[in-house]
């Protein structure tokens, strides 16, 4: 079976169908966009994956293992959130390094994992400098390498760039992209951003009330008849 493979996933609240037999695989290393509408049931589907959210029905296997049965931290899923939610007390090394400590490394190990990730986001000179000093698309970053510090086996990114300027979430998309080629990360990417879907993905899930309604490739889902 695919490396994700989400079936028949449904989820209500109070009378609404929010996910109505949503279903969809991913590869090893793919990066899948999911477009729609605000309110449409993007967010919902990603937080049932990282078990923040409980399915009402349906199934979701990363690498072969049933995640529903599994807590959150055990799911080996990274997120990152459109609002930042980094630490505002700890530096930028500190908030990647957050992420690191939970696996129980040396201390020496964790600097030298967080220094590496910093270099990954290209933000090495940012280390001992605090939230609000950063930019939002640097504070992006951070989160990013952060949620990477896991070394998740697939990561979600639910808007990051939706509360950036224009110029910088044109660059911070390249960036994205070109670590999550590099890592091979397999990943989901929720955006209600017909061009950030286009130029980012492998594949572009188009979702609406709930269900996906079309999916293909970036070059042919819009001239398909
Ligand atoms: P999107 O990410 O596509 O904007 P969401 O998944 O955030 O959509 O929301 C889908 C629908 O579910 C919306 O109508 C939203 O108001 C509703 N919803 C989301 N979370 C909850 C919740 N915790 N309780 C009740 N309704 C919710
Ligand atoms: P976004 O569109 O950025 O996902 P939302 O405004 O839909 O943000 O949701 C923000 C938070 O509020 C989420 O935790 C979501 O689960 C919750 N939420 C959204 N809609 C409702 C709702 N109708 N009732 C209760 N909680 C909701």
């Amino acid at each position: 079976s695919a490396y994700l493979d989400l079936r028949h996933i449904s989820k209500t609240y109070a009378q609404t169908r929010v996910l109505d037999d949503v279903n969809l695989q991913a590869a090893e290393g793919e990066l899948v966009t999911l477009l729609g509408p605000s309110g449409c049931g993007k967010s919902t589907l990603l937080r049932c994956i990282a078990g923040l959210t409980d399915l009402d029905g349906g199934s979701i296997t990363l690498r072969q293992k049933d995640l529903t049965q599994l807590p959150p931290r055990a799911r080996e899923v990274g997120m990152v959130f459109q609002s930042y939610a980094l630490f505002p007390n700890l530096t930028a090394g500190e908030n990647v390094e957050y992420g690191l400590r939970m696996n129980g490394q040396s201390k020496r190990e964790r600097a030298k994992r967080a220094e590496a990730l910093l270099a990954l986001v290209d933000l090495e000179a940012k280390r001992d400098a605090y939230p609000h000093q950063l930019s939002g698309g640097q504070q992006q970053r951070i989160a990013l390498a952060r949620s990477l510090a896991v070394e998740p086996k697939l990561l979600l990114l639910d808007e990051p760039l939706s509360a950036l300027d224009a110029q910088i979430r044109k660059n911070l998309r390249t960036e994205i992209r070109e670590i999550q080629k590099r890592l091979n990360m397999t990943t989901l990417f929720v955006t209600h951003d017909q061009e950030e879907a286009l130029t980012m993905s492998d594949r572009v899930c188009i979702m609406n009330r709930g269900k996906i309604v079309q999916q293909g490739d970036p070059e042919t889902i819009y001239t398909k008849p």
